[in-house]
């Protein structure tokens, strides 16, 4: 029999050594990943809840290793934020989600596409300069741009508003992304300048369910609307829920009932079977 005190001193010093290595090799591998091609897109349809049609898509990052395992998005994303790599991976985001829709944007200058952006692109002077640069050399009108900014990032606003403002100058549209699960300040809601509000999954998966806090999405819907917001419902997977954001006036959704994310040939499969 080992002893105990062995036996812990052996189990910490596992998970120190554990940390330690997530710790140091996770950046590393984010750069191979780069390097190597293992990263890439699929895309969400968004659509028209009054009539289940198209209107755009949001961009969503993959990363399948060579081993054959893929990291979820919610681990390498806060992963690349935290180790400062995250504005590369912007940067291939951008590139790769235009060359990948720009023939689908330009057949319909309606359309719009989605991106995730972070913190630290904005808190990047050139971020507005080099996506303009980007979208003239794909010939994408800004205007069929969103991008989707979490609550978190408003924490530090003052240098964001500013990069807010530069985008919607070029005439990019902005979404509030994940509303009403991080920083509940209402402040910077009315102070910024926004286009659309993404009701979260989470206020969305207890409707129909009896749960109090279904009651929480009327809020948020009446609120957006009072703010002139364009509202996105995420997450819509049953019927009923449609069916309510509809009677409640909630203009688009994303979710499983509609349709999953999915690579860009797949993209075009279905819009060319008219999907939209
Ligand atoms: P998000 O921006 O809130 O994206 C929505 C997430 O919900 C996606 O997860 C999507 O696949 C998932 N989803 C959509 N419809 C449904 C549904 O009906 N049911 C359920 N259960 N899930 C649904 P995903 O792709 O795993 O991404 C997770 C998060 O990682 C994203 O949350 C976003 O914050 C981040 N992320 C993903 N791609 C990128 C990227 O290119 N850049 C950045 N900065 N963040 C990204
Ligand atoms: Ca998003
Ligand atoms: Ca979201
Ligand atoms: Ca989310």
């Amino acid at each position: 029999m080992m002893p105990v005190g062995l036996l812990l001193g052996l189990l910490l010093a596992g998970l120190v050594f554990w940390v330690m290595w997530r710790q140091t090799s996770m950046p590393a591998m984010i750069r191979t990943a780069l390097r190597q091609d293992e990263f890439s897109m699929v895309y969400q349809p968004v659509v028209e809840l009054a009539t289940g049609r198209w209107v755009g898509l949001e961009a969503l990052m993959r990363w399948h290793r060579p081993d054959g395992t893929m990291v979820s998005p919610d681990v390498f994303i806060p992963a690349a934020e935290r180790s400062g790599q995250i504005s590369a991976l912007t940067a291939w985001v951008a590139e790769r989600v235009l060359t990948e829709t720009r023939a689908l944007l330009q057949a319909d200058p309606q359309f719009h596409l989605a991106i995730n952006v972070t913190g630290d692109d904005l808190l990047d002077g050139r971020f507005h300069a080099s996506l303009s640069t980007l979208l003239q050399r794909h010939g994408v009108a800004a205007s069929q741009l969103i991008g989707e900014i979490t609550e978190r990032v408003f924490m530090h606003t003052g240098q964001t508003g500013a990069q807010i403002h530069a985008l919607r100058a070029l005439g990019m549209r902005i979404a509030i992304d994940d509303f009403g699960t991080g920083y509940s300040s209402l402040a910077y809601l009315t102070r910024l300048e926004l286009d659309y509000l993404k009701i979260d999954k989470t206020f969305v998966d207890p409707i129909g369910t009896g749960a109090v806090t279904a009651n929480v999405v009327s809020h948020i819907i009446a609120m957006a609307q009072s703010l002139g917001l364009t509202m996105i419902a995420e997450g819509v997977e049953t019927e009923a829920q449609a069916d309510f954001l509809r009677a409640q006036g909630v203009q688009q959704a994303q979710g499983w009932l509609f349709a999953r994310p999915m690579p860009i040939e797949e993209v075009r499969q279905h819009m060319a079977k008219g999907a939209t």
